[in-house]
Formats: structure tokens, C-alpha cells, sequence
């Protein structure tokens, strides 16, 4: 293997124990353990790990090293949730007034990389890909909505990577797959009021989903 799919494949092995909490929030991750599991030297668990704190999923301690980032809390929830409410309908909006055939098409392969992506060996990974592919559509709207504060705020928050790490079920993929059509349907259509309302109605249906996770 070359060193960077080495580094890819180590930042895949970590990210989706992560995702799926077999590595506990808060808990140390040793990047000699995580080398010897792999059968890899320190170099490119290294590299992964930095790779994974820059999306806050770990963090890195002097003298400690690193481990898996905290769950977030209500609050952090709520405020999350607020923020997606306040900009993502009007940019599913702005997606419709400035929608192209060949962003629409682009808007559909990320939407069907969701539903028929490569076969994923085990629920795990799974999940985990989904959450990587809805982090991915969301943000292929953002970049066709085209304002470009709004999608560099919004994808340095990794939102749906802290979302999706809430919660391991997989009742959220097959709602959230409905949803999504609800949007394209409005995207097809060229109804700038109604892809607003189905990102809205998408956003508050995936914050009550997610809720579960703090009873
Ligand atoms: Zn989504």
C-alpha cells in the first residue's frame, strides 16, 4: 500500500469505532495500540489521528495523547440543531434559484451513493458511511446555494459527524433516505418554497429522531 492509503485506511478503521462508539467517548486512544492492531507503524496513525482531531472526533492532550472527543451535550445539541435550522432551508432555497441540470445530476448521485453505495461488510460500517454520504449531500446543497460563509461555517462545525456519533440505529438511514427524496422531488420541480420546507421539515425530523439518545 502507499503511505496515503495507508493513512486512509487507518483513518477508516478509527473513524467508524468511533462513529459506532466500540471506542467510548472520552476514552484514550493509544496510537501504539492502534498501530500494532493494524499491523502499521506510528507514522500513519499519526497522521490519521490529526486528521480526525481537525474534525473533532478526538482530541490530543500533552503528555496524554489522544482520545475520543466527549459526546455532545443537551445544549450543544440544541444549539446545533438551531444553527442547521437557520441556515439550511434557505439554502436548500437558494439551491433552487440557482440549480443547474448538471448540479441537479450531481445532487442525485450523491443521493443514490446513500442508498445503493458499495456493500458495507458489517452494520458498522454501514452507518457509518451513511453518515459520511449525508454529510456529503448536504453539503453538495451548500455549495449549490452558493453562499460560500454559510457552507464553510456550517462544514467546519462537522456537524453531522457529532450528529450521527449520537446515535448507532439504523431506523435513522431509511427515514432520513424518505426525506431526502421529499427534497429532491422539490429540487426536480424547481419549488424554491417547497425544498425550504422539506429541508426544514427534514431538520426537525432528524432532531427528533437523535433526541432519543439523551433519555
Ligand atoms: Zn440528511
Amino acid at each position: 500500500m502507499r503511505p496515503a492509503s495507508v493513512v486512509d485506511a487507518v483513518y477508516d478503521h478509527v473513524y467508524e469505532q468511533l462513529m459506532a462508539l466500540d471506542i467510548a467517548p472520552g476514552a484514550r486512544i493509544p496510537i501504539d495500540v492502534i498501530a500494532r492492531e493494524l499491523d502499521v507503524s506510528q507514522t500513519p496513525v499519526r497522521e490519521a489521528m490529526s486528521r480526525l482531531e481537525r474534525e473533532g472526533l478526538v482530541r490530543k492532550a500533552h503528555l496524554i495523547g489522544y482520545s475520543a472527543a466527549p459526546q455532545l451535550t443537551r445544549k450543544q445539541f440544541d444549539d446545533l440543531y438551531t444553527f442547521r435550522l437557520l441556515l439550511e432551508p434557505e439554502c436548500a432555497r437558494l439551491a433552487v434559484v440557482n440549480m443547474t441540470p448538471d448540479s441537479l445530476r450531481l445532487l442525485e448521485e450523491a443521493a443514490a451513493d446513500m442508498e445503493h453505495g458499495e456493500t458495507p461488510v458489517d452494520r458498522t460500517s454501514r452507518y457509518s458511511r451513511f453518515a459520511r454520504a449525508d454529510a456529503h449531500f448536504h453539503d453538495a446543497i451548500l455549495r449549490i446555494a452558493g453562499n460560500e460563509v454559510i457552507r464553510a461555517t456550517l462544514f467546519n462545525q462537522h456537524v453531522h459527524l457529532h450528529l450521527f456519533r449520537l446515535m448507532f440505529h439504523t431506523r435513522v438511514t431509511q427515514e432520513a433516505l424518505e426525506e431526502h427524496d421529499n427534497l429532491l422531488a422539490a429540487f426536480r420541480a424547481g419549488d424554491a418554497v417547497a425544498a425550504e420546507a422539506a429541508m426544514r421539515e427534514h431538520i426537525l425530523r432528524s432532531r427528533d429522531r437523535l433526541l432519543a439518545a439523551f433519555d
